[in-house]
C-alpha cells in the first residue's frame, strides 16, 4: 500500500515551497521515499532502500530512548533569532549563514542575537552550505566565532574535500561535512582527508538505518543525525539512527517536524525540553486526507518509484 503527499512548509526550503513524497506500508510498518525533485533516479535509489527497510525490516534495536535534537534559525533578523530560540526549548541552534540575502555583519548579529537568547550554556552550530571559498571561510568563521561567544562546528563551508580539509587547518572551529557526506559516492573520504571532525549524516539519502550505522561505524567521526525534512514517518527512520549510535556527542537535527505546516500523525514529533522520542510513527487516516497529494502529482510520484525500483 502506498500513498503520496504534499505539504506546503512555512518557508522556502531549497527553493520549494510544497514538500512531495511517498510512504509505503509493509510487514514491518511504514517507509517514507521522499528524495527532492532535483534528485535523479540513480541519486534516489538509496532514498527508496531505505523506505523498504524501514516498511520491511524494520530498525535495529535503540541504545538510547531521547534524542537532543537542535532548533534550526533561517535567515531572519535578530530580534526574530532570539524570539524563535528563545520559544524553541532547545539549548543547541543551528544558524544558516553566508546566505545571498544576508551579509556577514548580519550573520554576526544573528549569532551574536542567539547566544543571548541560549545564555553561556548553549552551543550555537552554523550551516554555510558550501556557499564560501577557502579564504572567505577562514575569514568569516573567525568573526562569526567570535560573534557567537565560541561556536560548537561549522557545518560545510565550502563545497570539496580538499578546501574543508585546508579551512580545518587554519581555524580553531570543528569543521562538519553535510553535503560531502551526503552526495560522495565515497562518504569515507572525508575522513580519511582530515576535512572534517563530525560527519552529518541521513538516513535516507545512505540507503537506510542500516547502512547509515555502517557509514558512521566506517568514517570513525563523531556523527550528528539530520534529517531531509520528512513526514513524521521519515523523521522516526533518523530518530532510529540517533537511537541506535553507539555514541551520541552531539544535539541532532530532526526537530525538522515545525518547518512543514501538516503531518501525517499526531505522534507529536515535536521536541519537548530539546528533546524527541525514538518511536516507530504510523499516517492517522483522518490527517492523511488532509495532505494527500492532487492526482497528477501522485501520477508524478507512482512513476518514479516504479522507475527508481527498476534500478
Ligand atoms: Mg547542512
Amino acid at each position: 500500500m502506498t500513498f503520496v503527499y504534499a505539504i506546503p512548509l512555512h518557508n522556502r526550503f531549497r527553493g520549494i515551497t510544497v514538500r512531495e513524497g511517498m510512504l509505503l506500508r509493509g510487514p514491518a510498518g511504514w517507509g517514507e521515499f521522499c528524495p527532492f525533485g532535483d534528485y535523479s533516479d540513480a541519486e534516489s535509489a538509496p532514498w527508496l532502500a531505505s523506505a523498504v527497510e524501514a516498511s520491511e525490516a524494520g530498525w535495529p534495536e535503540p541504545v538510547r530512548d531521547r534524542i537532543e535534537v537542535n532548533t534550526t534559525v533561517p535567515v531572519v533578523s535578530p530580534s526574530r533569532a532570539h524570539e524563535l530560540v528563545a520559544a524553541s526549548g532547545c539549548r543547541t541552534a543551528k544558524v544558516k549563514v553566508a546566505d545571498p540575502r544576508s551579509s556577514l555583519v548580519d550573520d554576526c548579529d544573528r549569532v551574536a542575537a542567539v547566544r543571548a537568547a541560549l545564555g553561556p550554556g548553549g552551543a550555537i552550530r552554523i550551516d554555510a552550505n558550501m556557499a564560501w571559498d577557502v579564504e572567505t571561510a577562514v575569514k568569516s568563521i573567525r568573526k562569526l566565532d567570535r560573534a557567537a561567544g565560541g561556536l560548537e562546528y561549522v557545518e560545510q563551508p565550502c563545497p570539496s574535500i580538499e578546501d574543508l580539509a585546508a579551512v580545518r587547518r587554519q581555524v580553531e572551529v570543528r569543521i562538519a561535512a553535510d553535503e560531502s557526506i551526503r552526495r560522495a559516492e565515497d562518504p569515507l573520504k572525508v575522513a580519511v582527508a582530515g576535512a572534517a571532525d563530525i560527519a552529518v549524516i541521513k538516513v535516507a539519502p545512505l540507503g537506510g538505518v542500516r547502512r547509515a550505522l555502517e557509514v558512521a561505524e566506517a568514517c570513525g567521526l563523531p556523527c550528528v543525525v539530520s534529517s531531509a525534512v520528512e513526514t513524521s514517518v521519515g523523521l522516526a527512520a533518523g530518530l532510529a539512527l540517533a537511537g541506535a549510535l553507539p555514541s551520541l556527542d552531539f544535539a541532532c537535527g530532526l526537530g525538522t517536524r515545525s518547518l512543514l505546516t501538516g503531518d501525517v500523525t499526531s505522534s507529536e514529533l515535536s521536541p519537548v525540553d530539546g528533546h524527541l522520542p525514538v518511536l516507530r510513527t504510523a499516517p492517522e487516516p483522518d490527517l492523511v486526507e488532509t495532505v494527500t497529494a492532487p492526482p497528477e502529482v501522485a501520477a508524478h510520484w507512482r512513476a518514479r518509484l516504479e522507475r527508481v525500483r527498476e534500478i
